[in-house]
């Protein structure tokens, strides 16, 4: 894929970017220029470009902003101490994104040239990817949209792919501490046949009025059930689960109506390295809790790209709270090889990371 280039004529300057880097927050500073690639039937992909970054000009009848046709990935690109910039695993954003993609109806974009498009994202802004220290990165969000002007209800006949950078900072501001959770029991995210294992928009909107519930539980984070019976842990609003038992084995629920994390793929794999079986299957709730009141259960982390690995405290439900299981030794051993790698100071046996 050909990608055009047009400089950013007013970028932010230095003693700014120092300034933002030194604290980024998350997903409120952008960097100077954004990706851009449309698509239609006709034409297939074209006038891939990076230009400065902005507003976009919509026409109010542009279709995603209807029927929400979008999909979206989440990633980052970490500076090493030699300054080199890699991004971990991104063709399997790019695979999941094409998964997405069919499930939303849209056209699909090559991995070759997803992975390609953030590679050229991140070179051009590589002065907004902050040091390693403080585990810092640059977060990137690629995104398709239905950008066809048309109310009819129909996959989009013109389709926007677009890459943006946001400068992102430790997720654990002095250090990592579990998060606490509240189980919902009054709404599902995702049901049999729907959009579950998409990384869509819609997703997320409809997490929200859990989440909401959450905050108001004095949680941090909403424990989705299955639609069918409310009784088997599907994910958290952004992250998946796992549970260690007191014999070494791990359990994380299957996959099908939960988004399939690619820091869940990679800690299947390294924990099985470790010599730990992980089983994928129906987890339920009422095994959280006995397994917890028995001790069978010592560690239960969470676990996304943006927080890496996190310990899970304690569950609050309506039904009574399951207090925080024993230990996170594990959790942590498996948190630090995956930042190690990510950050360039521990041994990338897989072959994950990509140099930009
Ligand atoms: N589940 C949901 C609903 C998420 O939004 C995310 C974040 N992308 C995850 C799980 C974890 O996925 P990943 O490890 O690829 O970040």
């Amino acid at each position: 894929m050909q990608i055009s280039t047009t400089a950013n004529p007013a970028p932010v300057d230095d003693a700014r970017l120092v300034e933002i880097l030194a604290n980024p927050g998350f997903g409120t500073h952008f960097t100077d220029h954004m990706l851009t690639v449309e698509w239609t039937p006709e034409k297939g992909w074209y006038d891939a470009r990076i230009t400065p970054y902005g507003p976009l000009t919509l026409d109010p009848a542009t279709a995603v902003l209807h029927y929400a046709q979008e999909t979206f990935e989440g990633m980052k690109a970490y500076r090493h101490d030699d300054g080199s910039i890699w991004t971990f695993r991104p063709e399997q954003n790019a695979a999941r994104m094409v998964r997405s993609s069919h499930r939303l109806a849209f056209p699909e974009l090559p991995v070759d040239d997803f992975v390609s498009c953030v590679d050229a994202l991140v070179e051009v802004d590589q002065r907004w990817v902050p040091d390693s220290e403080g585990e810092k990165s640059l977060y990137l969000r690629p995104f398709m949209f239905a950008s066809e002007k048309f109310l009819g209800v129909r996959p989009a006949q013109h389709v926007t792919f677009m890459v943006i950078a946001s400068p992102a900072g430790a997720y654990f501001k002095g250090g990592v501490r579990p998060v606490t959770l509240w189980l919902s029991e009054q709404f599902t995210r995702a049901g049999r046949g729907g959009m579950g294992a998409a990384k869509t928009g819609g997703n997320y909107a409809s997490s929200l009025a859990a989440q909401r519930e959450a905050i108001e539980q004095g949680c941090d984070q909403v424990v989705f059930l299955d639609d069918q019976e409310f009784r088997y842990v599907e994910e958290l609003g952004g992250m998946n689960m796992f549970y260690v038992h007191a014999d070494g084995h791990i359990v994380t629920p299957e996959t099908g109506t939960i988004l399939e994390g690619i820091t869940r793929a990679s800690i299947i794999e390294l924990a099985g390295k470790l010599g730990h079986r992980v089983e994928e299957r129906k987890f339920s709730i009422d095994e959280w809790r006995e397994g917890i009141a028995s001790g069978d259960i010592i560690e239960i982390f969470a676990c996304g790209t943006a927080a890496v690995v996190t310990p899970v405290g304690e569950l609050k439900s309506p039904h009574g709270d399951v207090p925080a299981p024993a230990s996170t030794d594990l959790t942590m051993r498996l948190r630090d090889a995956l930042v190690g790698m990510q950050f360039g100071r521990a041994e990338d046996s897989f072959g994950w990371m990509h140099r930009v």
